[in-house]
């Protein structure tokens, strides 16, 4: 357990901060020195949204991943800016570490905190505030979960739909905005950080700020033009500030979908066959599977999905692909799949798609995948090294990998574990550690990396670019309280 001391009479310095701050500020002293901290998040927001019960501080300090636990002191759940703004205020002033969560699925331990202090549980800010139909656009609170957004638009807008990933539906589309992931169709739009039109964030000296058209006008339509300063925040892990609001795409829900699925052993084909799939930009989804088990599945498949707003468009688009990979060079070696199992069909049809549902080899719950972004032509390396990587640590090979723009790909490491082995665990831990320099020497990066695939990185990149990684973290965050350790280059 870690331990503030607590300067309760707090000095606000920002003379352009709202009257929230005044009351806190009043708040503070009335209450007089002996206040705890955790006395004044309770003045905050009362007794049942704070915690420090030791059980309920075990379940946030861990995630479903390899990472080691790491303990948090309180836990709180905010309901609206202001109360994030008066928390924020507080631990700036005593420099109490905050970590905001979203879902936590992330799996790499990106909302579990290095240095105890809070956890900013946003999951009780989830209204969908606003959907815009004209200019296709769901305007959120950050702890509304990808599976509430999806049932919202299929109850109230069935035409429209967001990008959805394939996590678990209690994760948030905030969380999954913020670390770059990616949805069901992003082969088509692009990653879901492309997706977001407007935020509202909450800086760690507990001003608000608003990116985009809404820190200008009424609408929350569009990011630019403007200096895109939703860079400030997307792919920092929360160590810059915390986003209260986002206003995130929508797309049109098309009438008519289908897939289709080929599959090859020749793992040289790859590159080849991705570029020129991707050549004709029609597809809504592309993925790429194989598992070492069940036999059937030990193959390189390639699972395409097709859609259409009218049958017209739909049917044109399945005879040109399967007039494509017909004509493929190497098409001798690229079988198509008749008659692919109506479970799998549904299985690969549904939003999110669940191509990973078969993951769980070890029977243990622990899954963490080293999410490798990688250019097209590192495929057959990656593929080949991943089946020795998985194998030398006794685990079974299993990939699930999405087409993202460009083309690149989102190739996933994937590692399950028994969590209850401690063996496996370190295993489940060396093999990602050598999945991500593997991914660094093949040229990409690694996606929502834990802590030591950050030092990789950061070990990897430029000093002028880390120098000034390293200003803009202190410039917004100078007593250091956002998530420290991550993104970190002294830790
Ligand atoms: C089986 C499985 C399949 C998956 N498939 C996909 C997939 O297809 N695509 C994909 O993109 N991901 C996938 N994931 C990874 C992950 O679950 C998702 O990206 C998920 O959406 C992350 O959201 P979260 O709410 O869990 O984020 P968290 O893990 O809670 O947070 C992620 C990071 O953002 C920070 N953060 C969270 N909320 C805020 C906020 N309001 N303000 C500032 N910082 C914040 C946290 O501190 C943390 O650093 C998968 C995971 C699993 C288990």
């Amino acid at each position: 357990m870690w331990h503030y001391s607590v300067k309760v009479k707090q000095i606000f310095y920002l003379t352009s901060f709202h009257d929230w701050h005044k009351e806190v500020k009043q708040n503070v002293i009335a209450y007089g020195d002996a206040m705890s901290v955790y006395e004044l998040l309770v003045n905050i927001l009362g007794k049942e949204r704070v915690s420090r019960s030791q059980e309920e501080l075990f379940l946030y300090s861990r995630d479903s991943g390899a990472q080691p636990p790491r303990s948090a002191d309180y836990v709180v759940l905010p309901k609206t800016t202001e109360e994030v703004q008066k928390i924020v205020a507080l631990a700036n002033e005593n420099k109490i570490p905050i970590t905001p969560l979203g879902g936590g699925f992330a799996l790499s331990a990106l909302s579990v905190p290095n240095r105890g202090g809070i956890v900013l549980d946003m999951k009780s800010m989830d209204k969908i505030i606003e959907v815009n139909e004209e200019n296709r656009y769901v305007l959120i609170e950050a702890g509304v979960s990808q599976g509430a957004l999806k049932a919202y638009l299929e109850k109230n807008y069935p035409h429209l739909q967001h990008s959805t990933p394939e996590a678990p539906p209690t994760a948030t589309v905030v969380g999954n905005v913020l670390i770059q992931g990616h949805g069901h169709i992003s082969p088509r739009y692009g990653i879901n950080s492309e997706m977001i039109n407007g935020m509202e964030v909450v800086l760690p000296t507990g001003e608000v700020c608003h990116i985009g058209s809404c820190s200008v006008g009424p609408y929350w339509f569009t990011r630019g033009p403007l200096p895109d300063l939703a860079g400030l925040f997307v792919g920092w892990y929360g160590t810059t500030g915390i986003v209260t609001k986002l206003s995130l795409r929508l797309f049109p829900r098309p009438k008519f979908r289908d897939v289709f699925a080929f599959f090859t052993d020749e793992i040289d084909l790859i590159p080849d066959a991705i570029s020129e799939i991707t050549r004709l930009d029609l597809l809504e989804d592309f993925f790429l599977i194989m598992q070492e088990k069940p036999d059937w599945m030990n193959h390189v498949f390639f699972i395409l999905i097709l859609s259409g707003h009218v049958k017209e468009e739909f049917v044109l688009k399945v005879d040109i692909y399967k007039k494509l990979l017909r004509e493929f060079k190497g098409s001798g070696k690229i079988e198509y799949v008749e008659n692919l199992h109506p479970a799998l069909r549904k299985r690969f049809l549904d939003v999110p798609p669940l191509a990973a549902l078969a993951a769980d080899f070890r029977k243990g719950g622990g899954f963490q995948y080293t999410g490798a972004i990688l250019p097209i032509h590192a495929i057959p390396k990656a593929w080949k090294k991943g089946i020795e990587i998985a194998h030398k640590y006794g685990m079974m090979c299993s990939y699930v990998h999405q087409i993202l723009p460009g083309p690149s790909i989102m190739f996933g490491f994937n590692y399950s574990f028994n969590r209850a082995d401690e063996q496996d665990i370190k295993n489940t831990r060396n093999a990602l550690e050598e999945s991500n320099r593997l991914t660094l020497e093949l040229g990409g990066m690694v996606w929502k990396g834990e802590l030591p695939a950050q030092k990789l990185m950061m070990e990897r990149m430029d000093q002028s670019t880390l120098n000034l990684l390293t200003r803009i973290k202190k410039l917004l965050d100078p007593n250091g309280i956002m998530n420290p350790g991550n993104w970190d280059p002294t830790s």
